[in-house]
C-alpha cells in the first residue's frame, strides 16, 4: 500500500515526519557516514564555496525552466523517504527524474563517464521515491555533470531498489545511535568535505594513531579572544552587536562580539539576558567562576557539545575510568605541591631537615598512587600528601616573622578571612590550586 504525500510547486512542508529520511541525506551517507551523522543527527551544517556554487547552479537552472520542468516534493512513509526532485521530464511516455551536478562525472577503466557512487544512490532514491509516492513505473534517472557536460543514465532495477532500501535502513540505524561514526578511510573525501572544519578528520586520525602525519585541510583557527571579567560588581550588557562591560566605577569598555570566543565572569559580576542572547547568536560561551576561583558552571551554545557531554557522562559512569582520572588528578596536585616546596627551599640559607624529609616522603607517596586499586585507598594517599605538604609549608617562612604572620593550621572553606592576613590569602589560594 502506498502512503503518498504529494505537494507540487513551492508549498513544501517545513519538516514533515522525522521517520522519513531526506534523499539528500542518503547522498551524504554514501559519501561518508560521519558526514551523514553530523548533518542529520547533530544538525551541524557549514556553507563553503562549493555549497554556494551548487546553489547558484540550481538557481540558474530554475531560470531556464521549460515546459517539462517541474519541481516536486514527495514523501513516502512506506519507503521512509522524502525529497524534492530537481526536475522531471517525460521521454517516450516515461517519467525521468534529473539531477544536476556542478562537477565532472566519474570515469570507468575505459574512460567512459559514469555517476559517482553517492550521486548514483541519490538519483536511484529519487526514481524509487517517484514510484512509491505516485504509483507509477520509473525505469531510470539521469544526472547531468555540468563541468564536462556529460549526461549519465542510471537504471532503476531490483538491485538499485535494494541499494536504496539498505541505505535507508542504515540511515535509521545511525540516526538512533549516540556515537559519531569514525572518520572515513578515504582521506581524499575530506579535502572536499564542507564539514571538515567541524569534523576535524585529521585530528581524529592523529588521536587514533600517533604516527599519523596530518594534512592541513583548512587554514582558519578560532583566534577569538577569551575575556575575563574579574571585578565584582562589573556588569556585561549588550550594545548593538557589541558587549558592553561596565565596571562599578561606571567606566565602560565595549568589545565587538566577533572578537570574543569566551566570556569568563569571576566573582559577583553580572550579565544581562540580552547579552546572553547575543552570546548564543555569536557562538560565545559564558563561564562562571566564584570569587574563590571555583568553577561554578557554563553557558555553552556551541554546536557539537551534546555529543561530547554524552561521552563524558558515559565515561564517568565507568568506575575504572573514574579511578584512573582521580589518580591523575591526585598525582598532578601532589606533584605541583611538591614542586612548590622544592622551589621554596631555593632561597633558604639552611634547608630545614623536616622540609627536606617532607619532599622525599611526598615522592614516595606519589609513586604509590598508580598502584592504588580503590578510591578509598587513593583518598588515604591524597590525605598523606596534603598532611606532608601543609606540615612543611611553615618551613618556607622566615623564623623572624611576627607571630600573627606565622602559619599555624588550615581552616576549611570558607576560610576565616577576617583574621587572615593577605599573605595567608595567597597561601590559601595556592593550597587550592
Ligand atoms: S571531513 Fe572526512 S570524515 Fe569528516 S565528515 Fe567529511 S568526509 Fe567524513
Amino acid at each position: 500500500m502506498y502512503a503518498p504525500n504529494i505537494d507540487f510547486g513551492e508549498n513544501i512542508p517545513s519538516d514533515t515526519t522525522k521517520d522519513t529520511i531526506r534523499v539528500s541525506a542518503l547522498h551524504a551517507l554514501a559519501y561518508c557516514e560521519r558526514l551523514f551523522y553530523l548533518e542529520e543527527v547533530e544538525e551541524l551544517y557549514t556553507q563553503d564555496a562549493a555549497v554556494f556554487a551548487g546553489r547558484r547552479l540550481h538557481a540558474e537552472l530554475e531560470k531556464q525552466e521549460d515546459e517539462d520542468w517541474d519541481e516536486l516534493f514527495l514523501e513516502s512513509a512506506e519507503l521512509g523517504l522524502r525529497g524534492k526532485v530537481d526536475a522531471l521530464r517525460t521521454r517516450n511516455g516515461q517519467t525521468i527524474p534529473y539531477e544536476h551536478k556542478r562537477g565532472k562525472a566519474a570515469r570507468d577503466k575505459n574512460k567512459q563517464p559514469q555517476a559517482w557512487e553517492s550521486d548514483r544512490l541519490q538519483i536511484l532514491a529519487y526514481a524509487y521515491l517517484l514510484e512509491m509516492a505516485l504509483g507509477i513505473s520509473v525505469q531510470e534517472g539521469r544526472i547531468r555533470y555540468h563541468a564536462d557536460n556529460v549526461l549519465v543514465h542510471v537504471t532503476l532495477d531490483e538491485e538499485g531498489r535494494k541499494l536504496v532500501r539498505e541505505a535507508i535502513a542504515r540511515s535509521k540505524y545511525l540516526r538512533a545511535s549516540p556515537c559519531r561514526p569514525p572518520v572515513t578511510d578515504n582521506e581524499r573525501l575530506c579535502t572536499r568535505c564542507s564539514l571538515a572544519p567541524i569534523c576535524l578528520p585529521e585530528e581524529a586520525r592523529l588521536a587514533h594513531d600517533r604516527e599519523w602525519q596530518p594534512v592541513r585541510l583548512f587554514p582558519k583557527d578560532d583566534d577569538r579572544e577569551t575575556i575575563h571579567v574579574l571585578e565584582a560588581g562589573t556588569s556585561v550588557g549588550k550594545k548593538g552587536e557589541q558587549l558592553k562591560i561596565m565596571k562599578r566605577d561606571r567606566s565602560v569598555e565595549v568589545v565587538p562580539t566577533q572578537q570574543v570566543g569566551q566570556l569568563v565572569l569571576h566573582s559577583f559580576s553580572q550579565i544581562s539576558t540580552q547579552a546572553l542572547h547575543l552570546c548564543v547568536g555569536q557562538d560565545i560561551s559564558v563561564h562562571f567562576i566564584s570569587g574563590g576561583g571555583r568553577y561554578v558552571g557554563s553557558f555553552d551554545p556551541r554546536g557539537g557539545s551534546i555529543q561530547r557531554r554524552i561521552h563524558q557522562y558515559a565515561a564517568l559512569s565507568s568506575p575504572d575510568l573514574c579511578l584512573n582520572l582521580a589518580r591523575k588528578l591526585v598525582i598532578c596536585r601532589g606533584k605541583g605541591q611538591r614542586k612548590f616546596l622544592m622551589r621554596g627551599q631555593r632561597g633558604l640559607e639552611q634547608i630545614p631537615e623536616n622540609l627536606e624529609k617532607a619532599i622525599q616522603q611526598m615522592q614516595v607517596v606519589l609513586k604509590q598512587i598508580p598502584r592504588t586499586n580503590s578510591l578509598a585507598s587513593l583518598l588515604g594517599l591524597e590525605g598523606n600528601l596534603a598532611a606532608l605538604y601543609f606540615g612543611a609549608l611553615p618551613y618556607l617562612l622566615s623564623a623572624n616573622l611576627p607571630i600573627e604572620m606565622q602559619f599555624s593550621d588550615r581552616n576549611r572553606r570558607p576560610p576565616r578571612i577576617a583574621s587572615m592576613p593577605s599573605w595567608a590569602l595567597v597561601m590559601h589560594f595556592y593550597s587550592r590550586m
